[in-house]
């Protein structure tokens, strides 16, 4: 990045980072998700050239990041291209799947496309349940074998895992991953209820916690940090956040998506995030869609609310570089010196293991 670039980079208030669902089919069964529901006369999958075109609109307006989910995204045959194109652009690309149609011929091609990130959820804490939810038999031992496979293309896998009744323990989670060779794991917070169009939530009794059930999931997390030799990649502070949240204490790190990021589904149709459902408008335009932030804290998805927290110092940095611009000293110095920058700067060294590929 050269000087120039990364003081741009400042005066935005760090990079944008874009979710898009490129399609929503998908192959498993997962009883905590509702893109199974989705019939096949009814699976769409993203207009390939809008796609690209769209991504040199969000390049253009300071998207650097760009994370393509489905449904299941391999399953979208333009898939391939999609990363291309965003590798030209200089974004930096991540892909969430299921790992169920992942070959070692289609880790080469999308190492060669230039995703940076690969994450591949996981359920349970032992093969037989994580099969049995997702409906793939044989599926735990396919990723098992291509995690070396993975690591030598240079795409070392994060796995994801949603806080849920198939997990009893987390500690015999942890120790499932490390079996299977993740060296890194980040936990999805429970969702029963999205307004969006994305579909991976359920009412489903599996990810229906009460509020003190997910107070004690998020002290287990914090607790295994120290314990495991697994990267858990959510920031302490971030889980610290949701727990003030979840005791009706308002948010010291607000909630960045709409001005940092967004959401986009397989119509190319962009949200502020996967729970708000007003949509803001094609992916072509989006450069007309103003920036949101109004501190919004109707949700807990950890996609938003974990950035958030890292991001707070870049915002606040920026926040400050404009007020001194303004001549408003006083402001400026106020973001500048805030405490909660520190904060964030130390859950940003504490997330620094996402950057690894
Ligand atoms: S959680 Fe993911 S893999 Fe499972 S059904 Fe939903 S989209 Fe498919
Ligand atoms: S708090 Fe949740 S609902 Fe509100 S903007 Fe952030 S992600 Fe969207």
């Amino acid at each position: 990045m050269t000087g120039k670039e990364l003081l741009r980079l400042m005066l935005q208030g760090g990079p944008g980072f874009c979710q898009i669902a490129v399609t929503n089919a998908c192959n498993a069964h997962c009883h905590f998700c509702s893109f199974p529901r989705v019939a096949p006369g009814e699976r769409v999958m993203a207009d390939p050239a809008r796609l690209c075109r769209g991504l040199k609109v969000l390049r253009d307006q300071g998207v650097n990041y760009l994370c393509l989910t489905g449904g299941e995204p391999l399953l979208y045959p333009a898939l391939l291209p999609a990363l291309g194109r965003a590798r030209d652009l200089a974004i930096h690309t991540l892909l969430c799947s299921n790992g169920w149609l992942l070959t070692p011929a289609y880790i080469r091609d999308l190492k060669i496309a230039g995703l940076s990130t690969l994450i591949i959820s996981i359920d349970g804490p032992t093969a037989a349940v994580h099969d049995a939810h997702r409906g793939l038999p044989g599926l735990t031992g396919h990723i098992r074998e291509l995690v070396p496979e993975l690591r030598r293309a240079g795409l070392d896998p994060v796995a994801s895992v949603t806080l849920s009744r198939l997990i009893i323990d987390l500690g015999e989670m942890l120790r499932f991953l490390e079996e299977l060779g993740f060296r890194r794991v980040t936990f999805s917070y429970p969702i029963t209820r999205l307004n969006s169009s994305y579909l991976g939530f359920a009412d489903h009794y599996s990810v229906d916690f009460t509020p003190a059930e997910l107070y004690g999931w998020f002290s287990r997390v914090k607790e295994l940090k120290a314990a495991t030799s697994l990267h858990i990649l959510n920031p302490r502070l971030a889980l610290s956040e949701l727990q003030r949240r979840l005791r009706g204490h308002p948010p010291r790190f607000p909630c960045l998506a709409g001005y940092k990021y967004w959401f986009v589904d397989w119509d190319l149709q962009v949200f502020r995030c996967h729970y708000l459902g007003e949509p803001l408008g094609p992916l072509e335009e989006f450069c007309q869609i103003p920036p949101i932030r109004n501190g919004c804290n109707a949700c807990a998805i950890d996609c938003y609310r974990d950035p958030s927290v890292y991001q707070y110092l870049a915002v606040s940095v920026a926040d400050s570089l404009a007020a001194l611009r303004r001549g408003n000293w006083l402001a400026g110095l106020g973001a500048l010196l805030h405490p909660y920058n520190f904060l964030s700067l130390a859950a940003l060294l504490e997330g620094r293991h996402w950057l690894r590929g």
